[in-house]
């Protein structure tokens, strides 16, 4: 019989980071047990001092992806152990109208798309109902209707929390926010602050792109700029909201960008430190959207993965977004730093609009099967970080293969 520990919480800032992982990842890393060039970074990661954006360089140059995910998985080791955390989640994209046209999104149309959609607040209850059974949290973000404002989202939120009181809501992007706020003639807080008094509990984070403005004028034109991206998050945590923040790389950007990027995430945290999850993911490409991009290999998502665990030595989880990497990058993931795996998901449409093929009806063997395979446990948590549940999977099918799951652990 498997020895389960009792479920246990943490506050939503710490967001169930070991307190003395510090001192375990000291122990952890030797810095002489790595190449000459890799050292220096070691004996930083190892005694709490920051990266800087030549170690990062350094990282995404160096030959070895082993050596760079040996780091990754300790400071990721350090902080949660073997844990991996899921939720019980269901997307549920709300509209698909929007007033922008970013050149990487397969998802917007504008009225005159035969395919165009706008649930009704009923609609939205209804597809939330479905799952309401099974799930504890609504992702729910989409695009900028040109005329909804405010009221709608209240409306919304206000009704969720009537019919499906413990249901969190995680929605909406800064761009949403922006986009309502000027809508509305309001101020950003203000918007926060009307969203979460009718129900809006955390925003996903998603939107930031890459936060170079230069970049964003040609792949995401018209939407937030770095400064406001980083100052909605800003207001949210003021106001006790916790907030993921995401990076889509892989387009036009340049490695010197994305380190930029994840260096401005970790200084806003530094001052408003309402940042719980970190959400790296590629560009999905097709025939139709973007020709120029770079795109990114298979072991450039894995290296990238790793040196966001490293440069983002604030920020607590490190998610391996499945509905854009697929299921088998996400169970290489946990492996170079990553300790999140989105949810059980049920349904969802932006990333397979956009050539997703990950299976919607991962329930939560599947995703037990994944963590098991690299040698981790599935770790139950709520929305917010605080409650944990270890997962005791019952399906025989679901448990590890004899000699899988250690045969990639890089530690
Ligand atoms: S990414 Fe968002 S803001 Fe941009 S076009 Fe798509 S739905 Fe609209």
């Amino acid at each position: 019989m498997q020895k389960t520990r009792q479920p246990w919480s943490s506050d939503q800032y710490s967001a169930g980071i070991n307190p003395e992982w510090q001192m375990v990842l000291a122990n952890l890393l030797s810095p002489q047990k790595f190449p000459l060039e890799l050292q220096d970074i070691v004996n930083k990661v190892s005694t709490g001092q920051r990266l800087s954006i030549e170690d990062g360089l350094i990282l995404y140059n160096h030959p070895s992806l082993t050596d760079v995910a040996r780091i990754a998985n300790a400071a990721r080791q350090a902080r949660f152990s073997n844990d991996v955390f899921f939720n019980h989640n269901v997307h549920v994209n709300q509209t698909n109208l929007c007033i922008l046209s970013c050149k990487f999104c397969a998802f917007s149309r504008t009225k005159k798309s035969a395919d165009a959609y706008a649930l009704s607040i009923d609609d939205y209850l209804q597809q939330i109902s479905l799952y309401a059974p099974f799930v504890d949290e609504v992702h729910t973000v989409g695009g900028l209707h040109p005329d909804w404002g405010i009221e709608q989202y209240e409306g919304m939120f206000s009704a969720v929390k009537k019919m499906f009181p413990n249901i969190h809501i995680k929605a909406l992007t800064a761009v949403e926010v922006n986009h309502l706020s000027v809508i509305s003639g309001l101020g950003v807080s203000e918007t926060l602050i009307r969203l979460r008094d009718a129900g809006l509990d955390s925003l996903p984070g998603g939107g930031a792109e890459i936060l170079d403005d230069s970049i964003r004028d040609i792949i995401c034109r018209g939407k937030e700029t770095t400064a406001e991206y980083l100052e909605i998050h800003r207001c949210a945590h003021e106001i006790g909201m916790p907030t993921n923040c995401t990076m889509l790389y892989g387009t036009i950007e340049t490695i010197e960008q994305r380190l930029n990027h994840l260096d401005l995430l970790r200084r806003q945290q530094d001052e408003s430190g309402g940042f719980q999850c970190f959400v790296p993911y590629p560009f999905l490409p097709d025939s139709s959207r973007l020709p120029e991009a770079q795109l990114a290999t298979g072991t450039e998502i894995l290296r990238t993965m790793a040196i966001s665990r490293l440069m983002l030595d604030n920020i607590p989880h490190l998610k391996a977004y499945r509905m854009n990497l697929g299921d088998e990058i996400s169970e290489l993931a946990l492996q170079f730093g990553a300790d999140d795996l989105d949810g059980t998901v049920q349904q969802e449409s932006i990333m397979h609009l956009a050539g997703s093929t990950t299976p919607l009806d991962s329930d939560m063997s599947q995703l037990a099967k994944i963590i098991y395979n690299a040698g981790k446990i599935p770790i139950l948590r709520n929305s917010k970080y605080t409650n944990f549940t270890e997962y005791i999977a019952t399906d025989p099918k679901t448990k590890p293969l004899k000699g899988k799951g250690v045969s990639l652990r890089v530690i």
